[in-house]
């Protein structure tokens, strides 16, 4: 909210009694004829015509939200009959890249016995190296379709680029834009018209703020809704590959109830720590955990050491 005072000299009182209201002035911007106090979003939860008794006070009003379609959306989003925001936490798992026809039959089936609701798996993969495994491609998404219905799970994955949303699109329950393409707005808006709903990665060095305006980018262009994924900033650690933003997750989620999800294995990067860390993002509100798992992590073609063994997922199932 915004509060206008008469003048320089009422700031002080009117930023006093505001406090006592539980707001907070997070700036005073200056104007020829009025000063305006900006209050800090994390202020308690106060009626405007409370405020404009307090007197110096001329007028209280609510910036027009830049998000219009986010706030409109609500806390859940439907991926066919699983709901992420809903009562019930969502487990989301596979492997880094679907590998092979074989092994991703065999590892849905461990996992949808496990609580698994939507089964994950790159085909179009994204890598830091042009020399790695970039994944099987579209042949891959017909394997994860197969294994994700054979066990009644909804599948997850990445869209890379606009030439491969179709294809995706057709599918995939639930497009994937990866941490690297997060402000990728021409991709954000090609995912959007597929009409899905997506799960947007945090870009590693993306603000909130910039997390969640591509989030309407996907809105306005017309998908079903947006899981929101936090998988980890670039912290200035090695010992992790990232740093999970835990403080993120708790304002989408119990301030500003939005439907978001935590990948610890891309967080971390470290199978150690996965299971400790998906267990504090449940803790601290998130509807979900996304988490790589491997049968043979030696024998991974990406990501092995962050991969889980498909049994652990149990750790992190049933949180209500
Ligand atoms: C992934 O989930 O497969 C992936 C590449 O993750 P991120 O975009 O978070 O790096
Ligand atoms: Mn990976």
């Amino acid at each position: 909210m915004i509060v206008s005072v008469e003048s320089r000299a009422d700031v002080k009182r009117v930023t006093q009694a505001l406090a006592g209201y539980g707001q907070w002035v997070a700036r005073v911007e200056q104007t020829p004829t009025e000063q305006l106090l900006v209050l800090a979003s994390h202020g308690a939860a106060v009626d405007a015509a409370r405020l404009r008794e307090i007197p110096g006070v001329r007028a209280v009003s609510t910036p027009e939200s830049t998000r219009p379609l986010l706030d409109a959306a609500g806390p859940t989003v439907a991926v066919g009959d699983v709901v992420i925001g809903g009562a019930k936490r969502v487990l989301l798992a596979g492997p880094c890249a679907v590998e092979s026809e074989e092994r991703i039959h065999a590892l849905a089936a461990t996992l949808a016995q496990r609580g698994v609701a939507v089964l994950r798996g790159g085909a179009h993969k994204p890598r830091t190296s042009p020399y790695a495994f970039r994944g099987h491609g579209d042949v891959a998404l017909g394997w994860l379709r197969e294994a994700a219905d054979a066990h009644g799970m909804k599948v997850v994955t990445e869209v890379l680029s606009e030439s491969d949303v179709d294809a995706v699109a057709a599918r995939a329950d639930l497009l994937q834009i990866g941490s690297r393409n997060m402000a990728s707005f021409a991709l954000l808006r090609a995912a959007g018209r597929a009409g899905l709903p997506v799960l947007l990665k945090r870009g590693a060095a993306a603000t909130i703020d910039e997390w969640l305006l591509a989030a309407e980018h996907l809105l306005a262009a017309g998908a079903a809704g947006v899981v929101l994924c936090e998988r980890g900033i670039r912290g200035f650690d090695p010992e992790t590959r990232n740093l999970l933003d835990l403080s993120a997750v708790a304002l989408l989620a119990n301030v500003l109830h939005l439907p978001v999800v935590v990948d610890p294995s891309h967080a971390t990067g470290r199978r150690d720590l996965v299971v400790p860390l998906g267990r504090a993002a449940l803790a601290c509100g998130a509807a979900g955990v996304m988490v790589e798992v491997h049968d043979r992590p030696d024998l991974a073609l990406s990501d092995g050491p962050q991969a889980i063994a498909p049994e652990d997922v149990s750790q992190l199932g049933g949180w209500s």
